[in-house]
């Protein structure tokens, strides 16, 4: 039996060069504030936590986070290292219920639950390489040849800059990407206007026969969605991503009964929070985000029910644990893909601190059948661009 030894959790704070975002980069949840300043820090995220869980043959697992890093490693150390340590790894089910029912009273969405998601990843990455396997083989297998993948970047800016970017994507052999709304209700119609310069500005580049799945981060809200909608509705975009805060889920609802998919759930946590949407047929996609979700083992069973509900799923973010669950899973049809660049939002930092993450060819990207667990590594390349807190 294996045992784990130690757990171990570090916050990686980015030190080295960033992109400035341009004006109205991307609608966000604050943009409804009055607020002075920059508006954007909510939509920064420039520091990772990592989670490595030792078993006693000295064999370690890697799970992360990137959201509150070092709330979450305080939440990790504090709370949730103690109910796994001289744990057998294997018994994963138990652990998850354990770190779950423990810190019920204060855990169970939020800061709590990225938690354990991150020690959760770090035992499948773990029980991955103790039987010598890749995590989607425990998961259920190769469910296809490869992961189609779609280009997830196009953050509002010129028509212009997003005309070359899109046509870059295309040349690069995507068949969908997703382009993310730069005004909201403070805008005015003046704002819907050039919403809609830029969605035209895209789909025109890329064409009829390619996905455009388009994003505003919970940046609008009801009236506005509703008003957009029919508007959104000639350029036939394959899904409207969060288009309301996370909370509104009866919105969500309202605005699902449309033509136009409504995604959404990366701000979602547990299985319990995704019968919710699922029940009030609130999202026409799901998109939980692993390490927030609860880990693969909460993803797992929230594949399981939307596929009984046949809601496909298209987890949040690039990274290997999306695409192993991608992978294993047949009600999930492709993976959302993050392109290597520059240090600007920040959800591209993981590139920075792991290696080994798969890189999309012609749209698609595939995994290593005899890499052992996620196929990971915590790389020591740009560590002179990083500040780690132990
Ligand atoms: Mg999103």
């Amino acid at each position: 039996m294996s045992k784990v030894k130690a757990v171990r959790t570090r916050v990686w704070n980015w030190t080295g060069p960033t992109v400035p975002p341009q004006a109205n980069f991307c609608t966000n949840a604050s943009d409804a504030l009055f607020e002075r300043g920059d508006a954007m820090t909510s939509f920064r995220f420039h520091q990772w936590l990592t989670c490595e869980v030792e078993a006693d043959s000295g064999e370690i697992g890697i799970g992360n986070a990137a959201l509150a890093p070092t709330l979450v490693k305080h939440a990790i150390d504090e709370h949730y290292s103690p109910l796994v340590i001289d744990e057998d790894p294997f018994d994963y089910a138990y652990l998850w219920e354990k770190m779950y029912r423990r810190t019920l009273a204060w855990g169970r969405k939020g800061i709590g639950m990225i938690a354990i998601s991150a020690v959760d990843i770090a035992l499948w990455d773990l029980m991955g390489k103790l039987v010598g396997k890749p995590v989607f083989k425990l998961l259920g297998g190769r469910t296809k040849e490869k992961i189609p993948v779609y280009y997830s970047k196009l953050y509002a800016d010129s028509v212009d800059a997003m005309q070359a970017e899109a046509q870059a994507a295309v040349d690069a052999g995507y068949q969908a990407m997703k382009s993310r709304f730069g005004f909201g209700p403070k805008d005015g119609m003046a704002g819907m206007r050039e919403n809609l310069k830029r969605v035209a500005a895209v789909r025109e580049v890329i064409g009829w026969d390619r996905d455009l799945m388009l994003e505003a981060y919970m940046g609008w809200n009801l009236d506005y969605t509703r008003r957009m909608l029919p508007k959104l509705e000639p350029y036939e975009p394959r899904w409207l991503e969060e288009p309301v805060i996370a909370d509104d889920i009866h919105g969500y609802a309202e605005l699902n009964r449309g033509p136009i998919p409504i995604s959404g759930g990366e701000h979602e946590f547990s299985l319990f929070g995704f019968r919710q949407l699922l029940d009030l047929r609130a999202v026409g996609v799901i998109q939980y985000d692993t390490n927030r979700v609860g880990g693969i083992t909460a993803a797992q069973k929230i594949n399981a029910l939307a596929e009984a509900y046949q809601v496909p799923v298209i987890p949040h973010a690039g990274q290997a644990h999306n695409y192993h669950l991608t992978m294993a899973n047949a009600n999930c049809p492709m993976s959302e893909y993050f392109p290597v660049h520059d240090v600007e939002i920040g959800n591209e930092l993981f590139y920075y601190i792991f290696s080994g993450d798969p890189a999309a060819e012609i749209g698609f990207l595939d995994l290593d059948e005899h890499k052992p667990g996620l196929g990971i590594d915590i790389s020591d390349q740009h560590l002179a661009h990083f500040e780690v807190l132990e």
